[in-house]
């Protein structure tokens, strides 16, 4: 079976490595048997578009983000905003939630 992504969507994550390292954003979209996410104003693309005026796209160079892997991604804790490994914990009312391996604070509110 596979592995699992280590994101998921809406994660706040900065990459740890290639052209972007450094760099915070939101998961906006997982591939899970590809191992990458689309991370938003991560790994930006210039792409030549052609004009549709019927979905009113002009045409020429359009910025979009290309996928990055998953690997290369670290979730950033909103409790204490530092990258972190994730741990996983079930809390009271049963809910398994992930949770901040320094600080505890739990990742999926
Ligand atoms: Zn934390």
């Amino acid at each position: 079976m596979s592995v699992g992504l280590r994101v998921r969507k809406n994660d706040q994550v900065v990459v740890i490595a290639g052209r972007d390292r450094g760099k915070r954003g939101k998961v906006l979209r997982i591939f899970p048997t590809r191992n990458r996410a689309i991370v938003e104003r991560i790994n930006m693309i210039k792409r030549h578009t052609r004009p549709n005026p019927q979905q009113n796209i002009k045409g020429g160079l359009v910025e979009r983000e290309a996928s990055i892997e998953a690997s290369n991604l670290m979730i950033v804790c909103g409790e204490c905003d530092r990258p972190t490994r994730l741990r996983h914990k079930r809390l009271n009312d049963g809910r398994k939630v992930r949770i901040c391996h320094q600080c505890e604070g739990v990742i999926d509110k």
